[in-house]
Formats: C-alpha cells, structure tokens, sequence
C-alpha cells in the first residue's frame, strides 16, 4: 500500500511537471520573438520579428519596407534560390554552373538538389538554356547560368 501511495506520487509529480513544460511550450509559441538579419541588401539589418499563434504581429529593426516584406515571408513561408553545377559532356570543364528561373521553398532545396545530382548534358549549351523543366513540379525551371 505504502509503495502504491508513493508511486502515485510520484506519477503525479510527473504528471504536474508535464503540464508545467506544455503550458510553457504553449505560452513561448503564442508569443514568440525571433531574431533575424536582413539579407536583402548589404546593411544587414538585425529584424526583430513578434509572431502570436503563428501571425505577425510586430516587425522592428528593418530600416526600409523591403526588409518588412522579407522577415514576413521568413518567419512564415522561406523562399531561397539555388544555384550549383550539373554534370556537362564535351565542355571545357566537366561542370556546368546552374541556377533556378525563381525562388523556391526552402524545405524543397534538397529535392532539386537530388533531382539534379544524375542530370548530364551535352556540350553545347547556352546562357538561358533550359537544362530541367519545371523541376520537382516546382513551377521553376534549372537553367544554365552560362554558355559552354
Ligand atoms: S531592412 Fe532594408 S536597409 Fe536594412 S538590410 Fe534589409 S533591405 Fe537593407
């Protein structure tokens, strides 16, 4: 009986802790505070970005609108281009430098990254040439970024 009575205890010790970290982990993601620095421009502002339940609410520390609109879209759906290399027949490095025709989620980077790991083209390829087609059903194409 004196085990069970402690054991209860202590399984209510637990469970109180429990509802202690929930409701802390609750109350930092209704208002949290996340820290960013502007990479628009070469100022690199440090924006200060208050979300409540998931929503902007307060934006500071940019020193123009464009640094507004890009802790928005940080803090909420991150964009980011991605340029690297495919592999090029008959050029004159075995490289070709490539870059998307727009930005891209950032959690799909690794996708068109995958996706272009066993693309190989054939010499001779222009600037602006498409080298992928609406990559991972992306919208974006993988274009070269310069001739070879
Ligand atoms: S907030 Fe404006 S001035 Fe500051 S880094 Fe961003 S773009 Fe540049």
């Amino acid at each position: 009986m004196g085990i069970f009575f402690i054991s209860a205890i202590n399984a209510l010790k637990v469970m109180v802790a429990m509802t202690a970290i929930d409701v802390e982990d609750i109350e930092k993601r209704d208002n949290m505070t996340q820290k960013l620095t502007c990479i628009v421009c070469p100022r690199g502002c440090e924006i200060e970005v208050v979300l409540n339940e998931g929503t902007v609410e307060s934006i500071s520390g940019n020193s123009c609108k464009r640094g507004e609109e890009y802790a928005r879209n940080e803090v909420t759906a991150p964009m980011r281009q991605v340029t690297t290399t495919v592999a090029i027949e008959g050029g004159i490095y075995n490289r070709l430098p490539v870059i998307l025709s727009d930005v891209i989620p950032k959690e799909r980077m690794m996708d068109v990254c995958k996706a272009l790991a066993d693309v190989r083209v054939s010499a001779p390829v222009k600037r602006g040439d498409i080298v992928l087609a609406n990559v991972c059903n992306l919208g974006v194409d993988v274009i070269s970024s310069r001739s070879m």
